[in-house]
């Protein structure tokens, strides 16, 4: 398939390749745009066939269901049964931007688009180009992550014109990603609202909104007897072929952990990588992949620094482990996925 690529000023749109790209995904054709999050997939959600699309682009299984955008608000009221006050209240204070809601949807979203299930999962990005190419696609967008399934979301031009160039219509190049991770998913249809992806929005901050919110709790542990309730949190996800482990413990018992590993691993001829924070960029005797200063910058550099590990042929990886607070929830789910929830306590 023939790919055609072009790019866009973020801070100077030019409405021309808006239109363009707009124009492509009504009439069913496969589109890759920057959104705050990770770069999206997109295809038109109400389309069976288009939304089939982005699963053979991606090798997705076809029960997972894919995100639908919107570009405002009133879009929501046609594609699901009822919005209630829980949902008015996050939309109103977190609309545009990285939350996901679930709603029981109306017959309009095929199966194809809702993984056969009778929910849909709507969020409207603050990304300006995303939001302009929504609407002017004037048709909810289904858009996952522009990798393949399995592999690190992306969040940088290169990542995706290796990737996907050759299995979908069309690519829109902007800037880096702002965010870094997957929108925050949450489900309010049981007795209390539960997050089903962490992601930017926190946890903390959907309390200040709602109250009581709780994570699933099959994101926390690998049990295989507890089930998630996103399809997708159940499959192997952000996993470079590097091998990566998490070491949690204190930074000085960490580094000299590390350090240890490092040397057992030249003995046997294998190539180590570390993910750390900036501070400890010299504490490793192994080449280190910079996860930034803080939380935000963690989340925002992370799957850019797994993509990374597999670039510089590294075969095993250690990573520096975060506080489940905050944003830092959410890089630990990502981490733990992509280690496979393999820790090492130092
Ligand atoms: P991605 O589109 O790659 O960001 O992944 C979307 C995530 O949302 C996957 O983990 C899906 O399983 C999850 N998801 C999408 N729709 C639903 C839904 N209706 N119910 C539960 N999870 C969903
Ligand atoms: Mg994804």
């Amino acid at each position: 398939m023939e790919t055609i690529i072009k790019t866009i000023d973020s801070n100077d749109i030019d409405m021309d390749i808006i239109e363009e790209f707009g124009k492509m995904l009504r009439e069913g054709k496969t589109v890759i745009f920057p959104t705050e999050t990770v770069y999206g997939l997109g295809a038109n959600a109400l389309d069976e066939d288009a939304a089939a699309k982005i699963y053979t682009a991606k090798g997705r299984p076809s029960d997972n269901p894919l995100l639908v955008h919107v570009s405002d608000i009133s879009e929501v009221d046609n594609l699901v049964e009822n919005v209630d006050e829980k949902a008015k209240l996050l939309m109103e204070k977190f609309w545009p931007g990285p939350l996901t809601i679930l709603f029981k949807k109306k017959s309009v979203i095929p199966d194809r688009t809702s993984g056969g299930l009778d929910t849909v999962a709507i969020r409207m990005p603050s990304d300006e180009v995303a939001r302009r190419i929504i609407k002017a696609a004037a048709v909810p967008i289904a858009a996952p992550s522009a990798n393949i399934s399995g592999k690190p979301s992306p969040t940088k031009a290169e990542h995706i014109i290796e990737d996907m160039k050759g299995r979908v219509d069309a690519i829109l190049i902007g800037g880096e990603c702002n965010f870094g991770v997957e929108s925050t998913i949450v489900d309010l249809s049981g007795d209390y609202p539960l997050v089903l992806r962490p992601g930017c929005v926190t946890l903390e901050m959907l309390r200040e909104v709602l109250g009581k919110v709780e994570i699933d709790p099959s994101l926390m542990n690998k049990d295989d007897n507890i089930k998630a309730k996103a399809p997708g949190m159940k499959y192997k996800h952000y996993s470079p072929d590097a091998q990566v482990y998490i070491v949690s413990g204190d930074d000085s018992s960490r580094i000299s952990k590390i350090n240890e590993l490092i040397d057992e691993n030249s003995k046997k001829g294998l190539k180590t990588g570390v993910l750390c924070m900036s501070k400890n960029l010299d504490s490793y005797k192994a080449k280190t992949f910079d996860l930034g200063n803080n939380y935000e910058e963690a989340a925002h550099n992370l799957f850019d620094e797994l993509i990374k590990l597999d670039k510089e042929g590294i075969d095993i990886a250690y990573a520096e482990s975060f506080e489940e607070k905050g944003v830092g929830v959410a890089i630990m789910n990502r981490l733990k996925k992509s280690a496979g929830y393999r820790i090492i306590k130092a």
